[in-house]
């Protein structure tokens, strides 16, 4: 099963009236995962009809307002609507007493468990797996402690042998249990999943790498991503601002991409000073071609 990302928001520092504050969307494995929650987030997913009942995670790169600040709002909507699945959020050191203090002071009381995970780790760290999906936690180098995230979706699924299961007159009913890996019972006569399936492997990743100064050592961790998002504070001609505001430029996003050999780059996080991002992309393509620009309500398929 192919994964998708959704941009909400790929704009940098104060919300404007170009881009919203970082926020993504990546439906992985199952798994509807929120990556930072900029302010604006929930206006964000209202208007790409994604429900933010739905989501299972969130991670946060760091806790500078664009990239955090939308997440007190969600958490309170989701109690106000009576959301009871537990929500894991995984974040640098202090998100979880911003949280709690925000709780606490404005008597919140969430019916559903929040887990909240600081992670504090100075080189990449495994945080999650499950038998679908293993997500890496990789420091980055801003102002504040900052964490960018790959996600591997690596594991065996099993497709459907359709003529098989014609002739056999098996209905949808019967696919979607040999789907599961179950066997199926249909007037007494038992119809194992292994006759009407074969098994096949998956595999492709995303990496989100954003509020950093250029750090190719990372590139090997995330070795032919399929999808890398690298943000692009500024063209090369302001390298000297990149550095000392701890970001990166569209050049450099591209050597990146072209080290870890991504198979598409995606830029974000454009600095508002860029109206227009035809330059970033210009510049980018230089050296990696198979370069996209995020917007706002974008989606890219991942496979
Ligand atoms: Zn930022």
């Amino acid at each position: 099963m192919e994964s998708r990302l959704t941009i909400l928001g790929c704009g940098s520092a104060a919300p404007s009236l170009l881009r919203a504050n970082t926020a993504q969307i990546l439906e992985m494995a199952g798994k509807v995962i929120l990556i930072d929650c900029g302010e604006g987030t929930q206006w964000q997913m209202l208007k790409r009809k994604i429900s933010a009942f739905k989501i299972d995670i969130i991670f946060i790169s760091h806790l500078h307002g664009d990239h955090y600040l939308g997440l007190p709002g969600l958490l309170n909507t989701l109690s106000l609507y009576g959301r009871e699945k537990p929500l894991k959020i995984f974040g640098p050191k202090g998100i979880k007493s911003l949280l709690f203090h925000n709780f606490k002071e404005a008597e919140i009381y969430p019916n559903y468990e929040v887990l909240v995970t600081e992670i504090n780790n100075k080189k990449s760290k495994k945080i999650f797996e499950d038998n679908e999906i293993t997500i890496t936690a990789i420091p980055l180098q801003h102002r504040v402690p900052c964490y960018g995230y790959h996600f591997d979706n690596n594991h065996y699924s099993l497709k459907i042998n359709k003529e098989k299961c014609d002739l056999a007159l098996l209905g949808f009913d019967v696919i979607k249990e040999f789907k599961s890996g179950n066997d199926f019972v249909k007037e007494g006569v038992n119809y194992s999943y292994k006759d009407y399936t074969a098994p096949y492997h998956i595999e492709h990743s995303y990496t989100f790498i954003t509020d950093t100064l250029f750090l190719p050592e990372l590139a090997p961790i995330f070795f032919k991503t399929n999808l890398l998002y690298h943000e692009s504070t500024y063209l090369n001609i302001l390298l000297d601002k990149a550095i000392t505001t701890y970001h990166s430029t569209a050049l450099q996003a591209a050597e990146m991409a072209n080290l870890c050999q991504a198979k598409l780059l995606v830029l974000g996080h454009f600095s508002s000073r860029y109206p227009q991002t035809n330059e970033l992309l210009t510049e980018a393509k230089i050296i990696f071609e198979n370069t996209e620009l995020a917007e706002d309500g974008k989606v890219f398929i991942i496979k």
